[in-house]
This record gives structure tokens, C-alpha cells and sequence, in this order.
């Protein structure tokens, strides 16, 4: 059984799918707590689903809306007990693009399935998570398919350089996106920084926020 928070169709609000219609599930549970966590109600179970029932309600929601992309995220979707459920899914319905957001501690050395891609979040210090981050992923990443965001404040900048030249040692080209903590830093600061030290950084923000401002779940 699979255990979820919630789950809708929506406008993804972060890259790399900005914009993109999605079918979002929110697994239950994680296994950081980040400063910074904007979903404080991960460890809620909202219903418990068996790994086919949720298939049949992917397939059915494709069915009805082509262009839709699947979301798993959290929570930390990629919790060990979990894992072969979802992994299951994605190997069963190989014409379906799935996304995994994921706060980047777990190998994923083992599930890199073509139809299968991974968005790792590198928790900055300010989230008080960043030494979990499992550094032996950056050389599995896939530079077509995944990629990793950081979501910094102003005091996470300098520790951000070093680690964009970390990662362009071990993965060169892998898609890098940057998006602020909420009023920890301004977009034009984060703007500012990626131009004055020529960063190879895409800069990314919560879309939904600015579609639903009023909204702060189900979006
Ligand atoms: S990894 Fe994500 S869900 Fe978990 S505590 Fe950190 S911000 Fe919240």
C-alpha cells in the first residue's frame, strides 16, 4: 500500500516542467526536516492506495489528458519501503513520462529507467539538511533527463558557487536550476548573482504561488 497525502492535476510550478500540466502525488513522510519545508503536512495520510489501483488512476487520467506528465514527490518519494512499488509503475507504463522530485539523500543508481526523471533538490545549509545529500548520485545523473535545484537564501550564495563547480567536475552539463527561499532572497538578487559569476544556472521560481496565490495546497 502506498501512502498519499494528496494527489490532483495541476500546472507544475517548478522546473525543470514549469508550466507543464501534471498529475502530482504527494507520498507521505520524509526523512529530513529542512528549515525551510513548505509542506510541514508531508507526514499526513490522506489514503492508502495499492501500487495498481494508483496505475489504472495514471492511466486513466492520461487516457483523458495526453499531455500529461506524473509527478511523484513528497515527503521523499523515494523512501526504501516504497521504492519498488514506484518503480514498478514507471517500468509498467513505459509511454508515460514520470518526474521524481527528490531531496537527493537516497542512490538512485538502480532506477534509471528511461521514462523516468529525476529533479534532486540539494538542500542548502540554511536548510540545516545539506551534508544528507548523497554526493555519489552526481555521476549517475543523466545530463538529457535530470537534474538538480537548489533553493538558496542570501546566505547560501557562496556555498552555491562551490558547488556548481563541484558538480561541473563530475557531471559537466548537467542542468542546474536555482529558484529563492521565500523572502530570503529577491529574484533579481538571484539574477544578479548568475551574471556577475557566470553561472551556468537556470533560474526558476514557484509558478503556482503566482497562479494560486491564495492557495497553499492542492496546487
Ligand atoms: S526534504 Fe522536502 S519535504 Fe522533506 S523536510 Fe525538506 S523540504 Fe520538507
Amino acid at each position: 500500500m502506498l501512502e498519499i497525502v494528496e494527489k490532483f492535476i495541476t500546472i507544475s510550478g517548478e522546473a525543470p516542467t514549469i508550466g507543464e500540466p501534471i498529475f502530482l502525488i504527494r507520498l507521505s513522510g520524509c526523512n529530513l526536516t529542512c528549515s525551510y519545508c513548505d509542506t510541514t503536512y508531508n507526514n499526513e495520510v490522506n489514503e492508502y492506495i495499492s501500487s495498481d489501483n494508483l496505475k489504472n488512476e495514471i492511466i486513466e487520467n492520461v487516457q483523458d489528458f495526453p499531455e500529461l506528465k506524473v509527478l511523484f514527490t513528497g515527503g521523499e518519494p523515494l523512501l526504501k519501503e516504497r521504492q519498488e512499488d514506484i518503480f514498478a509503475i514507471i517500468n509498467d507504463l513505459k509511454y508515460i513520462n514520470f518526474y521524481i522530485e527528490t531531496n537527493g539523500s537516497v542512490p538512485i543508481t538502480n532506477f534509471t529507467l528511461p521514462n523516468c526523471y529525476f529533479v534532486a533538490d540539494w538542500k542548502s545549509p540554511t536548510s540545516k539538511n545539506e551534508i544528507d545529500f548523497y554526493l555519489d548520485n552526481l555521476k549517475h545523473f543523466r545530463i538529457d533527463k535530470d537534474c538538480i535545484k537548489f533553493v538558496v537564501s542570501k546566505d547560501d550564495l557562496h556555498w552555491l558557487k562551490t558547488k556548481i563547480s563541484h558538480i561541473n567536475k563530475i557531471n559537466p552539463f548537467l542542468p542546474l536550476y536555482v529558484s529563492p527561499q521565500f523572502n530570503k532572497i529577491t529574484l533579481e538578487e538571484i539574477a544578479d548573482f548568475i551574471i556577475k559569476n557566470k553561472l551556468p544556472l537556470k533560474m526558476s521560481f514557484q509558478f503556482h504561488k503566482i497562479i494560486w496565490p491564495l492557495k497553499d495546497r492542492g496546487v
